[in-house]
């Protein structure tokens, strides 16, 4: 399968789409390279135009960064509940009521009688929430975890039979965690 140009080429393994619009949107943020696509203006119109998530001409301003990685990282909060982890507090999940706040989908029919609800192509934020939404009905949303590892966080899709996967990838993160509680075990 070949991934479109917006997904990390460390992603294996992916959400089906539009999820996997989410999930490459959290793992802007990459832990294990200390690398974050939504820092520098330049960088994030780049990476956002190419996933449909910005449509200006212009490069985004700090503060539309600041408020882009609050909800990415409001969603990463969620993705941690997914694979087990603490519900989000309220603090994380403030970024997206903002967002569903300030911007209104549009509820369009077509000549065909199909009924859709879709956000303005300038707004990423919405955009991804209505992807969430959809996800949310589908059942696909709870398979979208964080990784178990704290020091790495990254999204991953969670295929497993049962939804028990806790790792991004079991051979590095995985038992880099175990052998760290093996380590930590009392005597
Ligand atoms: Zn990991």
């Amino acid at each position: 399968m070949t991934m479109p140009s917006w997904v990390s080429g460390e992603e294996s393994k992916p959400a089906p789409m539009p999820l996997l619009l989410v999930q490459s949107f959290v793992n802007t943020w990459d832990g294990d390279h200390n690398s974050d696509l939504l820092l520098d203006p330049a960088t994030a119109r780049d990476w956002l135009t190419e996933a449909g998530l910005w449509s200006a001409e212009r490069a985004p301003d700090p503060a539309e960064l600041h408020r882009a990685r609050a909800v990415r990282e409001g969603i990463r909060a969620m993705l941690a509940a997914n694979s087990g982890g603490p519900a989000p507090e309220p603090d994380d999940v403030k970024p997206l009521q903002a967002v569903a706040r300030a911007e209104r989908p549009a509820l369009q029919v077509d000549p065909n009688g199909h009924v859709t609800l879709d956000a303005d192509p300038a707004d990423g934020l919405l955009t991804l929430l209505l992807v969430i939404r959809d996800a949310q009905r589908d059942g696909t949303w709870p398979r979208l975890k964080a990784c178990g590892n704290p020091d790495c966080r990254w999204a991953f899709y969670d295929r497993s039979h049962g939804q028990v996967g806790a790792w991004c990838d079991m051979a590095t993160c995985g038992n880099r965690i175990k052998n760290r509680r093996l380590r930590q075990r009392p005597r």
